[in-house]
């Protein structure tokens, strides 16, 4: 049995427990006890606080673990591999008050800056040559600068929204961060063996969700050029339509170039494009 640790609540609980599902690992109960195991994969799923994560992991309590990127650089634990899973996304920054006069970071010179994660900040400050006190609170952070316990403050943010209500601003990013896997640095070769299963169907899912498959009718004198800017898993695949002087053209496009293949596609003639999600891509 491979044991994962991930949040009992919180932010990441949901995202955690769906990234299972769509590996088609089913739990037996939720979180409402400490341990879970799952019906169809050798995998016991543990329920912990974020911030105890990287502990568990680090000491074998769990093998592997789902936590934030900025949890688990803050807590600077010896843990072997990290795998970046897409979800979770959010910044660590500096924010001021909204009406404070901010030009450049020698600005925060001298002023008191309160934040849970001052590891990751005093890293950050010394980096930039920043003279600041550091004041490590573990909650609430957003409301520091509003009851005098600080001039500014260090904290996650992702929509800004709360920054807002609070009348701060973002001004520094301090790190860009999402959900890793965390993964103990000795495990036993049958451990590594379940792994690497679990990360076979981790990256299906991953992978599917960045790609897009799209099937579209093309003007057979165009078909060149639109294979060309379709690269697809190995070349797109092309059908004749019983139309004389068509064809339909199916091809998988990455997220990341997808309106800019699209404009070209439509430049070239294509036409009836169809996008439809991808369940899970194994390359
Ligand atoms: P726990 O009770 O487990 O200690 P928590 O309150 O410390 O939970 P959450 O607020 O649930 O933590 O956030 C968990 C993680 O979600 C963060 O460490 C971060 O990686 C990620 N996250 C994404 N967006 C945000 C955001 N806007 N604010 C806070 N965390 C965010
Ligand atoms: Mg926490």
């Amino acid at each position: 049995m491979l044991k994962i640790a991930i949040q009992k609540s919180g932010r990441l609980y949901e995202d955690s427990i769906n990234l299972l599902k769509e590996c088609g690992i089913e739990l037996n109960n939720g979180n409402k006890q400490l341990k879970s195991g799952a019906y169809n994969f050798p995998l016991e799923v543990y329920f912990f606080r974020d911030d105890d994560i990287p502990q568990y992991v680090q000491d074998g309590v769990a093998d592997i673990g789902i936590v934030g990127e900025n949890v688990l650089l803050e807590k600077a634990k010896d843990i072997e591999q990290v795998y970046r899973l897409g979800f979770g996304r959010c910044r660590l920054s500096i924010a001021v008050p909204k009406n404070m006069q901010y030009q450049t970071i020698a600005d925060l010179n001298g002023l008191k800056i309160a934040t849970a994660y001052s590891s990751l900040l005093q890293n950050f400050l010394l980096e930039k040559n920043v003279d600041a006190e550091i004041h490590e609170i573990s909650g609430s952070v957003e409301i520091a600068p509003g009851i005098g316990l600080a001039d500014v403050i260090c904290d996650l943010v992702s929509s800004g929204s709360t920054l807002f209500t609070n009348g701060l601003k973002e001004v520094e990013v301090v790190l860009r961060s999402e959900a890793v896997l965390a993964i103990n640095k000795s495990l036993s070769e049958e451990k590594k063996n379940i792994l690497s299963k679990l990360l076979l169907r981790i990256n299906a899912v991953k992978t599917a969700k960045n790609n897009k498959y799209i099937i579209l009718n093309a003007p057979n004198d165009q078909l060149k050029n639109i294979a060309a800017v379709l690269p697809g898993m190995k070349s797109p695949t092309i059908v004749p339509l019983a139309e004389a002087g068509w064809s339909s053209v199916q091809s998988v496009v990455n997220e990341n170039v997808f309106w800019e293949v699209i404009e070209k596609l439509k430049e070239l003639g294509a036409q009836g494009i169809l996008v439809v999600p991808i369940e899970k891509m194994i390359v």
